[in-house]
């Protein structure tokens, strides 16, 4: 039996793994020790303020109250990507509600450009709610659920902090240390690790957390990192916090905004006191500098006050993310540059993955971690495979990192063959092997018409089921995203007084 599991970090993919953990074992009535280390002295990422719908399941499976998560991460309703200017000019949203239906499906198989209509309007009631600034939920509907899928926009910081307090009463042992040193016996074993307080602490799993530092599984083990900046060209970000005393929107947005720019794209978040932004660039092609300058003159003239933080990064993975009795999530497995918001997402399935295999380390540890690296390699290549759709098919030139992105050589093998089908006919479910997938043929059909890709093939317009009677009624159903996170506020700051 695994009895201590050793989390080595304490950012958001330290507190989400050991608290999936902990809530694991405490439902399957076995005492394993969770024990997390983390620095006092080194900063977390900061960023990751997008999700995915599959975040409500994570945080119901920790046991965290949405309304207590929305209140302490500062949450808001995600509801879609708003894509601008990847083509240029044009706009296009990427929402997380088309619906398997036999009628939609058919009519979206026979969709193809030309038609002068656009896809995500008739296909998504979200991208026409999102325009109306509509949540997906009502307060009356049972916590994690809505009329419509949905994710948030959340401060990471805030997130790991609740998760920490959380975790601890729980149960979880914290230690406020450095790791200074990794003992690794000659079979390839970490045995412990020693904190610069002196601790020896040992363990039968330990799961590195430790950000791009990577320190037990890249460092002590020696497990390098495959780099997929041949696919993924943007290596840097630099980022800005705008809060709304600074400058205030018209809305607070349902929507993440992803906009391309020169050498890259620039992301808009809002939170529910300030927003986030980033330009993600290639440093190839721009240096930090006029990246900052550009975010700036993007922002507008209040952002002058505002301090700029420079973020490198560099999308890949570490050739195992498992080896022997280590295990490495969040950005010390890897990344995959932030575009669709996968990097809580890449957190959440390793937090369940090895939270379910935890028994079978036991018993059977070789098969267990070549599954496991076998499952994560998909994974990453999957959702690689995604990203590089939407640089690869654009029709941007304009710039030499656009004429890069879009290079015959930048573009994913696996992809390839599929591209060239998809520019004589729409994705078939038959183009997406494999259950579970994060992106399947509903999030493909969205990039693909929604830029345009896939020429047409049905003359006339393709029978469309209308969908306006399905949006009407959540418009008169739900709250506005403002009065909703209005709400919240106000029962939150009644909770503390009473
Ligand atoms: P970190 O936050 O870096 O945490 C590392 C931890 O390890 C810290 O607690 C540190 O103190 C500790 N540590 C390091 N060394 C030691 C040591 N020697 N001893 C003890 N402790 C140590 N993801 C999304 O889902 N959505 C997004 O919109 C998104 N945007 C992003 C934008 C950018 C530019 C980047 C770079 C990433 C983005 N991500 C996003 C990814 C997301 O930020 C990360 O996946 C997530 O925050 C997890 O980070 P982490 O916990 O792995 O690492």
């Amino acid at each position: 039996m695994v009895q201590t599991v050793l989390v080595a970090g304490g950012g958001s993919a330290g507190w989400i793994t050991a608290n999936l953990l902990n809530a694991h074992c405490r439902r399957a009535g076995r005492p394993t020790r969770i024990l997390l280390v983390e620095s006092p002295d080194i900063p977390t990422i900061g960023v990751g303020e997008a999700t995915v719908p599959t975040i409500r399941r994570t945080l119901k499976d920790i046991g965290l109250p949405e309304q207590d998560f929305l209140t302490s991460a500062e949450a808001t309703f995600k509801t879609l990507i708003r894509f601008n200017d990847w083509n240029p000019g044009e706009s296009y949203d990427h929402p997380f509600d088309r619906r398997a239906r036999p009628q939609t499906d058919r009519a979206a198989g026979a969709w193809g450009a030309g038609n002068g209509l656009a896809f995500d309007r008739h296909f998504s009631a979200l991208t026409r709610l999102a325009d109306h600034n509509i949540a997906p939920k009502s307060p009356r509907h049972p916590q994690y659920q809505g009329s419509f899928p949905y994710a948030y926009h959340l401060d990471a910081i805030k997130l790991a902090a609740r998760l920490s307090t959380f975790g601890r009463e729980r149960g979880i042992e914290h230690r406020l240390a450095n790791i200074a040193r990794v003992n690794v016996s000659p079979e390839g074993l970490i045995g412990s690790v020693e904190t610069d307080q002196g601790e020896i602490l040992t363990a039968d799993l330990f799961v590195d957390c430790t950000g791009f530092r990577s320190i037990l599984l890249g460092d002590a083990l020696d497990v390098p990192l495959q780099s997929y900046a041949k696919y993924l060209l943007c290596d840097r970000a630099v980022t800005m916090r705008v809060p709304y005393e600074v400058y205030r929107p018209d809305r607070i947005l349902t929507y993440t905004k992803a906009t391309a720019r020169e050498s890259g794209w620039q992301w808009d978040i809002n939170l529910q006191s300030r927003r986030g932004i980033g330009y993600v660039y290639s440093s190839q092609f721009l240096d930090a500098d006029a990246a900052e300058t550009a975010l700036r003159q993007f922002e507008g003239p209040h952002s002058e006050s505002l301090e700029a933080r420079h973020i490198r990064f560099t999308s890949g993975k570490r050739v195992h993310s498992w080896r022997g009795n280590c295990v490495a999530v969040g950005l010390a497995d890897g990344f995959l540059e932030p575009l669709e918001s996968s990097g809580l997402y890449l957190i959440e399935f390793a937090g369940l993955a090895i939270a379910s295999m935890l028994e079978d380390f036991a018993t059977a540890p070789h098969a267990t971690v070549r599954y496991y690296n076998r499952i994560m390699t998909d994974l990453y290549e999957e959702i690689l495979g995604f990203l590089n759709l939407h640089y690869v098919i654009s029709t941007r030139r304009d710039t030499p990192f656009w004429r890069a992105a879009t290079a015959e050589d930048a573009i994913v093998d696996d992809l390839r063959d599929r591209l060239e089908l998809w520019r004589h006919r729409a994705p078939t479910q038959f183009d997406f092997p494999g259950a579970d997938r994060l992106f399947a043929r509903d999030s493909y059909e969205f990039i693909l018409h929604g830029m345009n890709y896939v020429a047409g093939l049905v003359p006339g317009k393709p029978d469309i089921p209308d969908i306006s009677p399905l949006v009407d009624k959540a418009r008169h159903e739900l709250p506005e995203h403002e009065a909703f996170l209005a709400l919240l506020q106000r029962s939150a700051s009644s909770a503390q007084t009473a």
